[in-house]
């Protein structure tokens, strides 16, 4: 089959466990976290079983507090060639920092994975999307080539605006002249004005295969890039169901996880004439 030479789909894992999600943060601040039972070893397990069936690599932002956790699980990822890059140590939204605490997140988190796999990580994506101007100012100055933190959903508070000067330099990728990073944002539909959430997360979950499909076709012919976005606990039914959560945030949490790795499976099958690439993949030479 001729592959669709020009258009690229970038499979990436925000590597976390399940109390480590945002819309948890109230049940399980982070103080809490060390108490709760890690999961993330057998959901991410399943990926690596169904990317290696794809023959896709994939990216993985690694949160580094996690990544101390379960080191052979960050090498196990790494040995079957997959991309790894940060997702910060603590998985504090970039607003909620000053800038000197989030320059700290940065480098731990960068550390903590580069001493666990032996090479250079250069990319970074910020918890919920959260980016903002401390973060574009800081990336390059830690040593990231690129983030993949902008998304133009306007509808979630927590995602942020990229703002200053970015140009498209191909398809799927944005430069920063001044502070020499690359922006791999996430692609959703644009529709008369309006951003349409199409990356993947909840969304993926919730919307039905066949439409999804649709709209990354539709993605895909706009821009030639798709960035597709998960987690391991959303392939992991069985995770402890939390009490007390909004209503809102119980359904975006527990919608259709049981059949999300079949879900993922067929989604890789119907678009297997395109090319996958990782992020790094993506970038222009630098
Ligand atoms: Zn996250």
């Amino acid at each position: 089959m001729n592959k669709e030479s020009d258009k690229f789909i970038l499979i990436t894992v925000d590597l976390e466990d399940w109390f480590q999600v945002e819309n948890l943060r109230k049940q399980f601040p982070r103080s809490s976290w060390n108490t709760n039972l890690i999961r993330v070893e057998h959901p991410t397990r399943a990926l690596l079983t169904l990317f290696d069936k794809h023959n896709i690599k994939a990216t993985f932002f690694v949160l580094g507090w996690l990544a101390e956790r379960v080191p052979e699980l960050v090498n196990l990822v790494h040995s079957h060639g997959h991309e790894i890059a940060s997702h910060g140590y603590g998985h504090e939204l970039c607003h909620n920092l000053s800038k000197d605490e989030l320059l700290k997140d940065l480098e731990r988190g960068k550390e903590v994975l580069e001493g666990i796999i032996r090479g250079t990580v250069k990319g970074y994506r910020a918890p919920s999307f959260s980016i903002n101007e401390n973060l574009v100012s800081l990336l390059s100055q830690t040593g990231f080539v690129y983030d993949s933190s902008y998304n133009d959903f306007s509808g979630n508070k927590r995602y942020g605006a990229l703002k200053g000067d970015w140009v498209e330099i191909r398809p799927g990728v944005l430069q920063n002249r001044s502070e020499k990073l690359f922006e791999i944002p996430i692609r959703n539909i644009n529709l008369l004005g309006r951003s349409i959430p199409w990356g993947g997360g909840g969304y993926f979950r919730l919307i039905p295969k066949g439409f999804f499909s649709l709209g990354v076709r539709y993605i895909l012919k706009k821009n030639g890039v798709f960035v597709f976005y998960c987690h391991p606990w959303e392939f992991d039914p069985d995770q402890p169901r939390v009490d007390g959560l909004r209503i809102d945030y119980r359904f975006r949490h527990y919608i259709n996880l049981r059949n999300n790795l079949l879900k993922l499976d067929s989604f890789l099958d119907r678009f297997s004439e395109y090319n996958f690439v990782t992020c790094s993949e993506l970038l222009p030479e630098y």
